[in-house]
């Protein structure tokens, strides 16, 4: 009788892991096209006059609004916007004026250490350098790109809590953190549309594609969003970011 040999055990296939959807080209472009189509020249919504207030101004908004903060802004700024008057008002006078925002405490030391760093380093100028801002106290990443953006015209994309939402749920750049979000959306926006990408995308999360509850009914990209499910007036939708 024939040794009959059993079958060696199969080896199973290393697991591939799993790609990131992504839109294709065409449907990036055309969604980026109905953006534009609809507000040309996106602007964000935290008041300043130059890139000193601006820069203050981003800075102060790390967990609270807009509006809160240009009520707060619109105080400060009417006794400092340039770095010495900033230093000459100090950080008790800067801390009354901006109580009314979240970590205010810590915001008002960063305004008054930023302005003096402005003061020494950089001849009380904004510096226009993602790097050299990134080093100012209370400046990160995000900050560094609106103002690289917002400031100086450059094609920066900043990642804020409405642009990683809805960067997830389009699929036009999926990722786990904000600077993946960052780097995935340098990839795919067409050049045309960077310098206002970041606005249009933090407008439409903030307005439309809302966290608790997107309002996918109204929203001008719904065709070419692959987020699911859509949600209708009235009705809740499951929030995925
Ligand atoms: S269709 Fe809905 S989920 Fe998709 S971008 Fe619009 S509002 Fe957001």
């Amino acid at each position: 009788m024939a040794d009959r040999q059993s079958p060696a055990p199969k080896k199973s296939a290393p697991r591939k892991a799993k790609a990131p959807r992504r839109l294709p080209p065409a449907t990036v472009e055309e969604m980026f096209r109905r953006f534009e189509e609809r507000d040309p020249e996106p602007k964000g919504e935290l008041e300043h006059t130059d890139p000193y207030t601006l820069l203050v101004a981003v800075v102060l908004s790390a967990q609270a609004t807009d509006v809160g903060v240009n009520k707060a802004t619109r105080r400060l700024f009417a006794e400092a916007a340039t770095p010495e008057a900033m230093v000459a008002l100090g950080e008790d006078r800067v801390r009354e004026h901006i109580k009314t925002i979240g970590l205010y405490r810590n915001k008002a030391k960063n305004v008054v250490a930023l302005s003096e760093r402005l003061i020494a380093e950089h001849g009380s100028s904004v510096p226009p350098s993602r790097a050299a801002l990134e080093l100012l106290p209370g400046v990160g990443r995000k900050t560094a790109n609106v103002v690289m953006n917002t400031a100086f015209g450059e094609p920066t994309i900043a990642v804020d809590t409405h642009l990683f939402r809805v960067g997830n749920r389009t699929q036009l750049a999926p990722g786990k953190t904000p600077l993946a979000v960052e780097l995935g959306m340098e990839k795919v926006v067409p050049d045309r549309y960077r310098r206002h990408a970041h606005h249009w995308l933090i407008l439409h999360g903030r307005y439309v594609c809302k966290a608790r509850k997107p309002e996918c009914w109204r929203c001008i990209i719904e065709d070419l969003c692959p987020f699911e499910p859509k949600s209708v007036p009235g009705k809740g939708a499951r929030a995925v970011v």
